[in-house]
């Protein structure tokens, strides 16, 4: 008998990662191809996705194709309407890809599938309510209330990276000022420890010393986790979740992050000897999680 499965594809700035997932939700396989670059034509991003995804197919194809991308995805799922990292704008692409695998296909965007996947298979497993934050060289945002991804009307909600923590604050990419992300992410670490040291160092570097314990960069942890905190307190305030699950590569130092981002959690919000604080979890699945949400949401039918 023919196994029923499905297939995830992530599009990111630099790479599309394919996986197939099972039925019953385990990741069998995996293939990455190169994403065309974001000058490249719109329909080049569209073979790349449709041949990462064959890549995995059994020699059936699969029940349903999940395509997961960096950037503002509609609320239908149809189109993928703008992202600095990809060249589609506007663009009917979900449509487009199902006709070039003659199979059904989902969309949506990164975060959103990242949260179905920790909310089905990772740290937010059983939960209903669930805040996810993802930090990278920005910050990724997601929401589930009640089983359910809450997208906005327009499809562009959890943009958190883009709330206002500073007013009149550092300069953002986007074009506004005072961006939470400006003061909690990869790029928030490399500034501090700019800062600190007088010379520059790379995320991943700034992670290795304060792994090692070095002062300096344990601080520059301890700033964006107290970031986190405090902006992590906005949407505890706006949303009362069970659980805020922290993603991203940042986060890979643990405790190093959430311990003061659990403090500036607690002191940044109303009345936390009466009432529930949710805990912040590191996310379960790594770098894969865009993908394997795809196929678990195209598994689902997108709820
Ligand atoms: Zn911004």
């Amino acid at each position: 008998m023919e196994r029923n499965y499905t297939v995830g594809v992530d599009v990111g700035g630099t790479k599309v990662l394919a996986v197939r997932v099972s039925a019953s939700g385990e990741l069998e396989a995996s293939a990455v191809r190169p994403m065309p670059g974001r000058t490249a034509p719109e329909p080049d991003v569209e073979t790349a996705v449709a041949d990462a995804a064959r890549d995995v197919f059994l020699t059936h194809p699969p029940a349903a194709v999940g395509v997961s991308a960096a950037g503002l995805v509609d609320a239908a799922g149809e189109h993928y309407l703008f992202g600095a990292h990809l060249p589609w704008r506007d663009a009917p692409v979900r449509r487009r890809v199902e006709g070039l695998l003659g199979v059904p296909v989902v969309m949506d965007n990164d975060a959103n599938c990242a949260a179905w996947a920790e909310l089905t298979a990772g740290a937010a497993r059983g939960r209903r309510s669930v805040v996810l934050v993802t930090i990278g060289t920005g910050i990724g945002g997601a929401l589930v209330l009640g089983g359910r991804l809450v997208r906005g009307a327009h499809g562009v909600a959890g943009e958190f990276g883009h709330m206002q923590a500073v007013p009149g604050g550092l300069e953002c990419e986007c074009g506004l000022r005072g961006c939470w992300e400006q003061y909690c992410s990869g790029r928030a670490l490399e500034r501090v420890t700019r800062v600190a040291l007088g010379r520059h160092l790379t995320g991943p570097e700034v992670t290795a010393l304060a792994l090692e314990g070095d002062e300096v960069a344990r601080e520059a942890f301890g700033s964006v986790g107290r970031w986190l905190g405090v902006g992590t307190a906005a949407l505890v305030s706006a949303f009362d979740p069970e659980l805020v699950v922290v993603g991203g590569g940042v986060s890979a130092v643990g405790d190093l992050l959430l311990a003061p981002a659990r403090e500036a959690l607690r002191s940044s919000l109303q009345g936390t000897d009466h009432r529930p604080v949710p805990d912040l979890v590191p996310a379960a699945l790594g770098p894969e999680a865009g993908a394997v949400g795809a196929a678990l949401l195209a598994r689902d039918g997108r709820p």
